[in-house]
């Protein structure tokens, strides 16, 4: 497939440029591949192919030296069949609107699979943000919150933190929505925030322990436990720290791990909590006392027992997957693995856990912050892991007996879930009007 989604409205073929994004097609071939393993109505694949509302905002902000610069920011609400709008929001040089889109998608499907009550968005703004001042950082968060206000709320679009944001990033956007709304606060607007003003224990480790769950489940699937286990781990991010540390409390060995700097390996194990130190005072990975320094390409060809790449799209494609000789992958990041890599390394005999179900941690636990805003009762860190585990583990284990029934490999598999429940609640919603 080389053009983006095409298909026929008055007689013209439909198919808007932006939708050519690397990550947009894969979401669109994964589509059309379960539309055909699950036998889906074409009226509904059709649908599912555009985003529904695509929202693009200019973002001036003031600066510390006084003078104004203008970003683009966007939102794209992708499918609201299941609930309101879900998703987070990226700050990062390389958004664009097509990216924006690839990701609400696969939001959309994330939720579906994981039988969240929510539909699919994303947001960001094209920014490095580690160049911004932190009050810089605020009034871009801030004015871009006012900018897509009209069309987010807690019954309407939840943003939550992505790549490049975090709980400060949210508590602006809920203090500016609320100011909006007349000063009433709103803490349902959107997750990820700090525990004290209406966030959830255990939403930041929450992605990465989620990703540790499915890495348990997926050695279960071969006989074998995590304890002991090699593990290797490309970004050290919010995602990647926290599975890095939930994997060395296991008993794994996490030998090698990486940031956009580089990597670092030692055959031995890395020691995860003084690794975690010395990254939070020194603010790199290199220099660490007994491990020797290896490039990202290299973290992902070692020969480890579970791979998890938790950084950003697109790192293992067809033209590498050959490389790999891990035996289990785990997707952290959202698109680490494309379609076709998948396929070749199923070939090969390499399992792939999909980011839909394996990083669907930090959405679980939104849904866990944002019931508990509505009712303004809030839980023990304990009874909410529980919960984590038990959502994740039923999507993985629907998925692998379907993958086990179609014998497919786990992604197809998850789509083939994930479209076939939305396809349920769409034919039972109907088309407005008739
Ligand atoms: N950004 C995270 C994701 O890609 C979390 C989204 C959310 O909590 O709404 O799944």
């Amino acid at each position: 497939m080389n053009q983006a989604t095409p298909h026929e409205s008055n007689g013209k073929i439909f198919a808007p440029d932006f939708l050519n994004h690397p990550l947009f097609l894969n979401a669109a071939q994964g589509l059309d591949e379960a539309a055909q393993l699950m036998n889906i109505d074409s009226n509904i694949i059709n649908r599912l192919k555009v985003p529904r509302k695509c929202i693009s905002v200019a973002v001036p902000v003031r600066m510390d030296d006084r003078s104004v610069k203008v970003y683009m920011g966007y939102r794209v609400q992708y499918n609201a069949t299941l609930g309101p709008y879900k998703g987070g929001v990226r700050y990062h040089q390389n958004v664009d609107l097509g990216e924006v889109a690839g990701l609400a998608a696969l939001m959309t499907f994330k939720n579906s699979v994981l039988g969240l009550p929510y539909g699919g968005a994303k947001g960001g703004i094209t920014i490095d943000p580690r160049v911004l001042s932190r009050t810089e950082k605020q009034n871009l968060t801030r004015r871009y919150t006012s900018e897509i206000a009209p069309f987010i709320g807690p019954t309407k679009d939840i943003p939550a933190p992505d790549v490049g944001t975090d709980a400060q990033t949210m508590a602006w956007m809920m203090d500016t929505y609320s100011q909006e709304q007349g000063g009433f606060t709103q803490p349902g607007v959107v997750t990820g925030k700090p525990v004290e003003i209406g966030g959830t224990l255990g939403r930041v480790g929450a992605t990465g322990l989620g990703v540790i769950f499915t890495t348990e489940r997926a050695f279960e699937t071969q006989g074998r436990k995590i304890s002991g286990s090699s593990i290797a781990i490309q970004g050290f991010g919010n995602v990647g720290s926290h599975a890095a540390l939930c994997a060395f409390e296991r008993g794994a060995k996490v030998i090698a791990v990486s940031d956009v700097d580089g990597g670092i390996f030692n055959g031995d194990g890395l020691n995860i909590p003084q690794l975690k130190l010395h990254f939070e005072t020194q603010k790199t990975l290199k220099g660490f006392p007994g491990a020797k320094e290896i490039t990202n390409e290299e973290l992902l060809f070692l020969p480890v027992d579970a791979l998890l790449p938790c950084a950003l799209d697109g790192v293992i494609d067809e033209k590498n997957a050959h490389n790999i000789k891990a035996k289990i992958i785990v997707e952290g990041a959202n698109g680490p693995v494309t379609i076709n890599a998948t396929k070749i390394l199923h070939r090969m005999g390499v399992f792939v856990a999909p980011d839909i179900i394996a990083n669907g941690g930090g959405v679980i636990v939104s849904y866990f912050e944002w019931v508990q805003d509505i009712m303004s009762f809030f839980w023990e860190e304990d009874d909410i892991n529980d919960k984590l585990k038990s959502i994740i583990i039923k999507a993985f284990d629907t998925t692998y007996k379907t993958a086990h029934e179609k014998k497919v490999d786990m992604r197809s598999a998850a789509m083939g879930v994930a479209i076939k429940r939305l396809e349920k609640a769409m034919l039972l919603r109907g088309l407005y009007p008739r």
